[in-house]
């Protein structure tokens, strides 16, 4: 709405100026000289300035006189549209500007639309206006075509009486500014109210005595002309406007101080709808604002032209911990840490009224720190600015949770250490990187000696302490770039992706069994850990993951085998005697049932005579596509379970059977030694399987000699002295088996009753060369002597040997000189053949 300065003309002043427009449009260049309050300028017929032009509106614009009181003169002001608020189409232009509202000036050129035009002079007399008409040669155009004004007044009138005013002229007091014919003040649909300067109405219009009924009684307590009077009367001279709430009406009231008149004029308009409106949209901003404000998702608002931020609420604000304040004209490149030229790229390509989805960027804090944030960015336009909205929301926390069972699916619990499945994507990625660059590699696995015996005696607790601890040891060994990682329970896997050669292997070995020599403190203990290594090195140990895994892995199988705490390389041969070595085990359950064992026979030579003295039975394995498998391979796996208990049984049974069957058939009676393993010694009722076999093949147990090594007897020492005394007197004979490999074996000869002694191959070996085995292989013969043993030396197998042993009167020998073990068959033709029995 616009606040109508309009009066009535005839008020004295300047009167004498003469206000015209030029008017120029499609059908001619005509004049029109100004003395109305208003007057209607369009293309519809009733205007008061009819305009031929199609691109004029029917009602364009609207002229109103204005009274300057300070300045003592009348003036036009030009408003687009009609009075009701309804703008042009085309618009107006004054001297080449497009405006709504303007107060004309002398010279001032008006376009309506794009042709029609009109040009406003102000000329001092009736004179001027001839000498102007003159010059601008408009002689020829007349007044006459003008629209006499009071139509305007009509629709005016009717106007009114849409507005139901019901209006008599002459009940109301007149005014000192209406004439005679019903003015502008009467038929306008607003109040106006004058006063005089003591405050008392000189002039109320019907408008304004329909609107405040109980002005007469209220007088100057009526809120629209209460400080109008009074103190504000310094206010002489002045124009202003003010804004009253009645109840829950409001008006804006146009006070003009007339001080010639010594009268307070006032307009006043009702401005409710618009007052309602504004604070509705007040409070749907407030509404918008306060949503805004309470959303968690960070909400900002650039503006495309400046990529200033114009607006950024609170979640935002406190991502970036910025004060609110702070936010506001920052430019968006400061904000988004990506490069200017990426940025602005990605920005122009959003499309206006559409929303676009950044699954992450970064944003930078006050502190200079980046946020990672998902975005959804949408472009909008708000009159004549383009604003683009950023709605942003934290990705830290998902990305840290993303991270954590990130991290969780590749790294141990326990330990923290990388698990498998990392070691083998850096494994992947490190073996394609020597391949690349012709480089070594290696992959070292090490396993905790006897870690399963900690976790049994002091439980997991400790055992997870253990390998907590030991892992960081571990990590302490390796250099940055290496990587250590869990593999199984105390198995651990080691990533060296380049190094120069094999040594480099063997150092970091030698750092980890030196720094396993400190004991491991866990709660009160202090445990000594040992490790084995294996190790298999790129490219000559495998050209890919899965066979350098596989090698390493029998690696390491080899070196717990052979005696622990001590590194080894992988070696081809390793391979098959770790795939031989899983099959064995699971063909082996079946082995006794199929029948595959056979008994060998290995004669027991008196090295005087060459006499056969005794044989000693051998266990071997007939697997129909394994072939021929010696104890050494199968043994320890069968210990493993009770299966070695059964197959004792069946190897005792069957020697006896075959002792009885070489007597039998009239071969002298021999001893036949049968080997008892750790597990078959452990067995409690041992004696009465003993005895059970004997009874049932019914041989005589004085023929029967239990072999025992040196290692059995030392590891179940506590019950070995019931069980020998049980055997003796059963009346079997026992020998020590391995003679020599032991380590407190003189004291054995004193404890227990032996019958027989047998001298560990590894002695015989290197009689001739090391003077060091035979003084001892000299000492332990006459050590069995002393202990009235009967003494075997096994392993013969040169001429030299033989000399030797017979050089030091040693009795009797066993080996491959003499002969191999033999199967049943080739033994018994052998007896035969020695003792001529047909
Ligand atoms: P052992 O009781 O000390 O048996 C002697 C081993 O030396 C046998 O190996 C025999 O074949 C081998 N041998 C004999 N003469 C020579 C020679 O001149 N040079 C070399 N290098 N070796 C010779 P085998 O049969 O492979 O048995 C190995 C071990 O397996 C045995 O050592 C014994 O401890 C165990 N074993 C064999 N049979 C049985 C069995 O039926 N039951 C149990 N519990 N253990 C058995
Ligand atoms: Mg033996
Ligand atoms: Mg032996």
């Amino acid at each position: 709405m616009w606040p109508l300065y309009w009066c009535q003309s005839n008020m004295g002043i300047n009167q004498d100026m003469r206000h015209i427009l030029v008017v120029e449009d499609q059908k001619s260049k005509r004049i029109v000289s100004l003395k109305e309050n208003s007057y209607s300028i369009g293309r519809d017929p009733t205007s008061s300035v009819i305009l031929y032009d199609r691109q004029v509106s029917r009602h364009h614009s609207t002229l109103l006189r204005v009274t300057d009181y300070q300045n003592n003169h009348d003036y036009y002001r030009i408003i687009d549209g009609n009075l009701q608020g309804k703008k042009s189409t085309n618009g107006i232009m004054i001297n080449g500007k497009y405006t709504l509202s303007h107060e004309l000036k002398h010279g001032d050129i008006i376009r309506f639309g794009n042709k029609a035009k009109a040009s406003y002079h102000v000329l001092n007399s009736a004179d001027d206006l001839d000498l102007f008409k003159a010059r601008e040669n408009l002689d020829t155009l007349s007044e006459a075509e003008l629209v006499p004004q009071s139509a305007n007044h009509q629709e005016l009138q009717e106007e009114v009486g849409k507005n139901t005013l019901i209006f008599q002229a002459g009940t109301e007091e007149k005014a000192t500014v209406t004439n005679n014919s019903p003015s502008l003040a009467e038929c306008s649909p607003n109040p106006i109210i004058e006063l005089n300067f003591k405050g008392e109405i000189t002039y109320i219009n019907p408008a304004a005595s329909i609107k405040f009924p109980d002005l007469r009684t209220q007088k100057l307590e009526h809120p629209i002309i209460k400080g109008l009077a009074g103190e504000s009367i310094s206010q002489e001279g002045t124009s202003y406007v003010r804004e009253v709430q009645i109840k829950t009406e409001f008006y804006e009231q146009h006070i003009h101080y007339l001080g010639d008149s010594q009268l307070i004029r006032s307009y006043v308009f009702d401005i409710s709808k618009y007052k309602k409106l504004e604070t509705k949209l007040n409070h749907h901003a407030d509404y918008y604002r306060f949503l805004v404000e309470q959303a968690s998702e960070g909400i900002f608002l650039v503006e495309v032209k400046s990529k200033k931020i114009i607006e950024a609420n609170r979640a935002y604000c406190q991502l970036l911990d910025y004060e609110a304040t702070e936010v506001i004209d920052l430019s968006v490149y400061q904000m988004i840490a990506i490069e200017r030229e990426i940025l602005d790229t990605e920005l122009g390509q959003i499309e206006s009224g559409k929303s676009y989805y950044i699954e992450e960027s970064l944003h930078r804090k006050k502190d200079g720190n980046l946020v990672s944030v998902e975005t959804r960015v949408s472009r909008q336009s708000f009159g004549d600015k383009d604003i683009f909205c950023f709605v942003v929301r934290d990705n830290s926390e998902r990305k840290r949770s993303e991270e954590r069972v990130q991290y969780q699916a590749f790294h141990d619990a326990l330990t923290n250490l990388p698990n498998r499945v990392l070691f083998n994507n850096q494994l992947a990625i490190a073996l394609a990187n020597a391949q690349h660059n012709q480089t070594l590699l290696a992959v070292l696995f090490l396993d905790i000696d006897s870690f399963q015996a900690v976790n049994n005696s002091l439980g997991h607790t400790m055992g997870d302490q253990l390998l907590q601890s030991f892992s960081r040891r571990l990590t302490s060994c390796v250099r940055g770039g290496d990587m250590v990682a869990r593999w199984g329970s105390d198995e651990f896997a080691i990533l060296l992706p380049r190094i120069k050669n094999s040594d480099d292997t063997i150092k970091l070995s030698q750092r980890i069994f030196e720094n396993l020599k400190q004991p491991f403190p866990v709660e009160k203990y202090q445990l000594q850990i040992k490790a084995s290594i294996g190790i298999a090195i790129y490219p000559q140990d495998g050209q890919d993951k899965e066979t350098l895994l596989k090698n390493v892995d029998a690696a390491l199988a080899r070196t717990k085998r052979e005696g622990r705490n001590h590194y080894q390389f992988y070696s081809p041969t390793m391979t098959a005697e770790a795939i031989s070595l899983i099959k064995i085990e699971t063909l082996l359950h079946n082995a006794l049932d199929k029948e595959e064992f056979t008994l060998c026979y290995q004669p027991q030579i008196r090295l005087k005579t060459g006499e056969i003295t005794g044989m000693e039975a051998l266990i071997r394995w007939n697997h129909p596509e394994l072939g021929m498998i010696a104890p050494s391979k199968f043994i320890s796996l069968a210990e493993k379970t009770d299966l070695m208990i059964h197959v004792g049984k069946w190897v005792l049974k069957t020697a006896c059977e075959q002792n009885l069957a070489w007597q039998k058939i009239g071969l002298p009676i021999l001893p036949i030694g049968v080997n008892i393993s750790n597990r078959e010694w452990k067995q409690v009722n041992l004696v009465e399987i003993i005895a059970g076999v004997l009874d049932k093949t019914g041989l005589d147990p004085h023929l029967l000699e239990l072999e025992l090594t040196e290692k059995t007897l030392r590891e179940n020492i506590q019950t070995a002295r019931q069980v020998f005394q049980d055997l003796q007197n059963l009346g079997v004979r026992i020998a020590l088996d391995d003679f020599g490999t032991g380590v407190s074996s003189l004291g054995y000869l004193k404890q227990f009753n032996f019958r027989t002694l047998k001298i560990h191959q590894t002695f015989i070996r290197d009689l001739r060369a090391n003077a060091q085995d035979l003084a001892i292989v000299s000492a332990l013969l006459d050590l069995g002597r002393g202990f009235n043993l009967r003494i075997i030396a096994e392993g013969v197998e040169t001429q030299q040997q033989l000399e030797i042993l017979q050089g030091l009167n040693c009795e009797e020998a066993q080996g491959y000189l003499f002969h191999h073990p033999l199967n049943a068959d080739q033994a018994t033709e052998l007896l035969k053949r020695h003792f001529s029995v047909s």
